[in-house]
């Protein structure tokens, strides 16, 4: 990740209804096109004028060809009352995750932790993180879905890690082929697999062993990719996590 600063610019005088009303439109407008990382962006008032300092997934990510239609209309909206945004990068964070840098990747995974701050989305290839914006929303719409998805399986995980309020109901959500939590991701799966054209998996929490419903023998009936459970890099890439079963979106 990139941290960026983020200035707003008056052509003629200060709006009325406050340069921070705008800001912030425009950073949420960002934010859930996957440009910006989280909903935390520091404001400060410098000449007058508003600064953000905001993470993004890459220091190109406010360009404005990732811009999607709402972004696109925050910005008409502020230069209806005279105000333009610029962007400058301030540097790489220094202790970010590695993003992808693969030029195709062949296939996709949906992932997130309660200490997750950037996409939930990683190359199969690399596991490198990769920007939301890379699947372009379709006009007039956002990552809403995504994002959601995400707020809500953080929410879970930070219960299991806490350990005393609705753990057991946060783990099934998570570990579950059929809770809610994991039909929402699966959805988020099929939806991205779709505009990438590639394969799109999603992960599940292995609490306990998973259980198949057509056979208590074998993981098949639930077509879970069990040889990535096997590889070195998945193994290196979650030490800390018991092995986990993939799932196809698909089901
Ligand atoms: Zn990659």
């Amino acid at each position: 990740m990139h941290v960026l600063r983020v200035d707003m610019r008056f052509a003629g005088q200060r709006p009325a209804d406050g340069p921070a009303v705008h800001m912030n439109l425009y950073l949420g407008a960002l934010s859930m096109n996957g440009q910006v990382c989280g909903s935390d962006w520091p404001i400060v008032i410098e000449n007058g004028c508003c600064v953000a300092t905001v993470l993004a997934p890459a220091a190109d990510s406010l360009d404005e060809r990732y811009h999607g239609t709402h972004v696109r209309q925050r910005i008409a909206e502020a230069q209806q009352a005279g105000i333009t945004f610029a962007w400058s990068v301030i540097g790489e964070q220094s202790d970010s995750a590695q993003a992808c840098g693969c030029a195709d990747p062949s296939a996709f995974l949906l992932f997130t932790t309660y200490l997750t701050v950037e996409s939930p989305v990683q190359c199969m290839d690399c596991f490198g993180v990769v920007p939301l914006y890379r699947f372009t929303a379709p006009p007039d719409a956002d990552f809403y879905d995504v994002m959601s998805w995400q707020s809500n399986y953080q929410s879970c995980d930070q219960l299991q890690m806490n350990c005393t309020v609705l753990e057991q109901a946060a783990t099934r959500q998570m570990s579950a082929v059929d809770s809610a939590l994991s039909a929402a991701g699966r959805s988020c799966c099929a939806t991205l697999s779709e505009r990438a054209g590639k394969p799109f998996y999603y992960y599940l929490y292995r609490g306990k062993p998973p259980r198949c419903p057509g056979s208590a023998a074998t993981l098949s009936g639930l077509r879970c990719i069990m040889a990535f459970a096997r590889d070195t890099a998945w193994n290196v890439r979650f030490p800390v996590r018991p092995v986990p079963a993939i799932v196809e979106p698909c089901l």
